[in-house]
């Protein structure tokens, strides 16, 4: 593990070095050269560590809200392909079962005969079926819109905790 310090030169300037640069010697910014100290030294000197941890706590609120909008599209992605395989596994009425040319037949004159026939078992399947299958997408379709929905509120809204950590922050008021 190599930490950094902040070796200070004659100038003001504060040089970022590395605990792994020990006794090595580093140019500055004004023409000086500086010999790195050893160890001991080295961990007299403030830390350079303050950058990168302040980065890494803003991001953390946005990753709640991509989880959000990754999981609104998991359901609309989910939602989308269960639609296209219930289109592709829809109901037609010569797929309830192999009809025989006979069956057909019956089938046609049942059909021919309106909506006040008395339905042949067949049929009967067919539009059980049907039904089945328009809940179904219903439900999908329901589910779709409730993802979008979702990866919008997630990305229209703004993380509680990073809007409290804003508002305990001295900022400049919002119009
Ligand atoms: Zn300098």
């Amino acid at each position: 593990m190599s930490a950094t310090h902040l070796l200070p030169c004659v100038c003001g300037r504060k040089l970022p070095v590395s605990t792994t640069q020990a006794g090595e010697v580093v140019p500055c910014e004004c023409g000086a050269s500086l010999t790195v100290p050893n160890l001991s030294e080295l961990s007299k000197l403030e830390l350079a560590s303050a950058a990168p941890a302040g980065r890494k706590r803003r991001k953390r609120p946005w990753s709640k809200r991509q989880g959000w909008i990754l999981l609104g599209a998991f359901v609309v992605a989910g939602a989308a392909g269960l639609l296209a395989f219930l289109y592709l596994t829809r109901p037609r009425l010569a797929d309830i079962e192999s009809l025989r040319p006979i069956q057909v037949w019956s089938v046609w004159q049942d059909l021919r005969r309106g909506p006040d026939r008395n339905l042949s078992l067949a049929e009967q399947r067919f539009l059980e079926m049907l039904g089945i299958h328009r809940v179904w997408q219903t439900a999908l379709l329901a589910a779709a819109v409730a993802g979008i929905i979702l990866m919008a509120l997630a990305y229209a809204i703004p993380d509680p905790q990073s809007l409290h950590r804003a508002d305990s922050r001295p900022r400049e008021p919002r119009i």
